[in-house]
């Protein structure tokens, strides 16, 4: 309560520019998850269309500029301190809600938003082996049940004593340290039979891609249309040659459907430890530019290229206008400072 109070004072103040005066040449790097068009999230993690377009709606009656992806990288060469009004949204993985929500409620506003996403799934070959994880925790039939990892390790799942959010949470996280090579196929041999719950046929409706002619006429309407890799499996978690797979094979999907050679790429799942300095060598061979990752930071001129960081995108408008107005900023860099005293 009390927290709230002072951070509506801090958002009030920080109307004012004050924030990014004191922190400039900082610009947020947003990155949507699901958004839902009826009055409720479906799925966790989602936002509803009309908290977005407040989140928009305060960014245009304020004077700030929403980036395209070429002005960021404009901006990023000519290496000087970044314009402090602007943001850019990001939002990865290519569902039908990307196309038929997202880029709807942007476009009210004439905003430009920038999609990542997996090639495979538009393909239609997969949907994304985080979200059959928890496809199948929520429809399993056992409470309790021994899950045998890739490594051959056992895993136990404790639906009773954890709770459902905390056991996806957990058993993704457990996943992106194993070997990822056979992931799409242990789903199917081991995950579903172990929590008895039947292998879908097809793609179950909530997770349904966009097509490459939506992506397309995204493109057309000015958003920019970028790799996530074919499949979404972690790239540190890879070997070399699956690593050079994904991300050449991602990218000569988007050339060959969307007629351009794309220069930018997200990270599955992004975080630190998801990606490594081979990743990054092999972007560079494959002629990409500049890579985001899931890191919350603001990003700068004279930052790594292929590490460039992204805020989640919070419902709160509070936590939203506190990043935006710079006062996220102005708490970084008081860390900073108590970290390393002069
Ligand atoms: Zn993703």
């Amino acid at each position: 309560m009390i927290k709230s109070v002072v951070l509506k004072f801090a958002n009030y103040v920080g109307e004012s520019g004050l924030y990014r005066s004191l922190c400039p040449g900082r610009v947020p790097v947003f990155m949507l998850h699901r958004v839902s068009d009826t009055g409720e999230v479906r799925l966790p993690g989602g936002m509803t269309a009309d908290v977005l377009r407040s989140h928009l709606d305060y960014l245009a009656t304020h004077g700030y500029q929403v980036l395209s992806m070429a002005d960021l990288q404009a901006m990023l060469e000519r290496d000087k301190p970044l314009p402090s009004k602007s943001v850019m949204f990001t939002i990865d993985d290519g569902f039908f809600d990307h196309h038929d929500v997202a880029a709807r409620v942007f476009e009210e506003f004439g905003f430009v938003l920038n999609f990542f996403v997996i090639t495979g799934f538009l393909d239609r070959d997969l949907w994304p082996w985080d979200d059959h994880v928890a496809y199948a925790l929520h429809r399993a039939g056992p409470k309790k049940a021994d899950i045998r990892l890739p490594s051959g390790v056992n895993y136990l799942v404790d639906l009773l004593k954890d709770g459902i959010g905390d056991t996806v949470f957990e058993l993704r996280s457990r996943l992106k340290k194993e070997s990822q090579s056979h992931l799409y196929n242990w789903l199917k041999v081991e995950l579903y039979p172990s929590l008895d719950v039947e292998f879908p046929a097809e793609i179950p409706p909530e997770f349904k891609p966009m097509s490459w002619s939506n992506a397309r006429a995204l493109r057309d309407s000015g958003h920019g249309v970028f790799p996530h890799t074919c499949s979404h499996r972690i790239l540190s978690a890879l070997t070399i040659e699956e690593k050079r797979s994904e991300i050449e094979g991602s990218i000569k999907r988007i050339e060959a459907e969307l007629n351009y050679v794309p220069e930018v790429f997200a990270y599955p799942t992004g975080r630190l430890t998801d990606y490594d300095r081979l990743d990054i060598e092999q972007l560079d061979k494959s002629g990409i530019q500049m890579a985001f990752t899931t890191v919350p930071e603001y990003v700068q001129a004279g930052q790594n290229w292929y590490e460039l960081p992204r805020f989640s995108l919070p419902c709160s408008s509070d936590d939203f206008r506190q990043i935006v107005n710079g006062f996220e900023a102005f708490k970084m860099k008081l860390r900073e400072l108590a970290k390393f005293p002069h």
